[in-house]
């Protein structure tokens, strides 16, 4: 008998939150827990796996998870080159080289010859031997900031995402690497084995990172404003135009990119739209 498709997903760690209500969006029923390694989801045959975001690559090639959500800067270290079946839209982080402000360093190349303290030895090495980038790479488990200031290394390769820790440790971004976010992989072999199963779970988080995205747009205008307002509107396909009681007025339905909302509001206006609603979309299926 095939056992149960198993999802590999943090068990703890900045990744953990935003994967669970990920999951919960897409309407999958469990029981969260720190303690146990592994729950089966109730409402669909899928049983998740709580581990360490940084195991999630290693468990997913080697067969025991059929799908895993990790960090694309940790598919990048562990170097197992897993399909990506989808981009989550959260975790987003980049790799930078940085180095102490009062370094003569100014660009990647200049590291050449120097000592790189990282926790992405085999990410920087790669990326470093693609760009000519001879460094002696020293790694660290952790505190990779404060390496300069110990007098371990000359420069640092460390994951950001503001910025705000490498300014407080007194260092100054030279290059972004690697741009990272959360992303949803496979195995090779439940990928060719059992391609429905593994369809459904990316098609139900596919809906829900899809829809955040976007955002449902409906409002009022009068009907010889259409033309004007669907050439602003660039939206999913055709907008909806429904007729109201007053024959003079329509309701117009569309879906639009979250971010664009702000800059569409002042057009629609000017052509006429009032009563506009902007509606959150829990998920998209297109
Ligand atoms: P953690 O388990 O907290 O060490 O983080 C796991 C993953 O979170 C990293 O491998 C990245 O993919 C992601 N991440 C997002 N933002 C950051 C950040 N500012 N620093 C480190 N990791 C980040």
């Amino acid at each position: 008998m095939t056992r149960i498709l198993r999802l590999a997903i943090p068990n703890k760690g900045r990744l953990r939150e935003t994967t669970a209500s990920l999951l919960s969006d897409a309407g999958l029923d469990f029981e969260q827990s720190d303690r146990t390694l592994s729950v089966s989801v109730r409402n669909v045959d899928l049983d998740l796996l709580f581990v360490r975001t940084e195991d999630i690559a290693e468990l997913v090639a080697d067969g025991t998870a059929d799908l895993g959500i990790t960090g694309q800067d940790l598919l990048a270290e562990d170097g197992k080159n897993l399909p990506v079946l989808a981009e989550l839209g959260f975790g987003h982080c980049r790799l930078v080289a940085a180095v102490p402000k009062a370094s003569a360093a100014e660009k990647l190349k200049d590291l050449n010859g120097l000592r790189v303290a990282t926790a992405h030895p085999n990410a920087t090495r790669r990326i470093f031997d693609d760009r000519g980038i001879e460094a002696e790479i020293v790694t660290l488990r952790g505190s990779v900031e404060v390496a300069p200031k110990l007098g371990v290394a000359d420069a640092i390769v460390d994951l950001v995402s503001t910025g705000s820790t490498m300014l407080v440790n007194g260092l100054r971004q030279i290059d972004t690497i690697l741009t990272s976010q959360a992303v949803l992989v496979g195995s090779p072999a439940a990928l060719a084995t059992r391609s429905a199963e593994t369809d459904t779970v990316v098609t139900a988080l596919t809906a829900v990172t899809q829809g955040r995205r976007k955002r449902y747009l409906l409002l009022n205008a009068p009907a010889s404003s259409v033309s004007r307002i669907q050439q602003i509107i660039p939206g999913l396909g055709a907008p909806t135009v429904v007729p109201l009681a007053d024959n003079q007025m329509v309701a117009v339905h569309s879906v639009v990119d979250a971010g664009s909302i702000w800059n569409l509001l002042p057009d629609l206006k000017a052509a006429g739209a009032r009563d506009i609603l902007v509606l959150r979309i829990e998920q998209l299926i297109p």
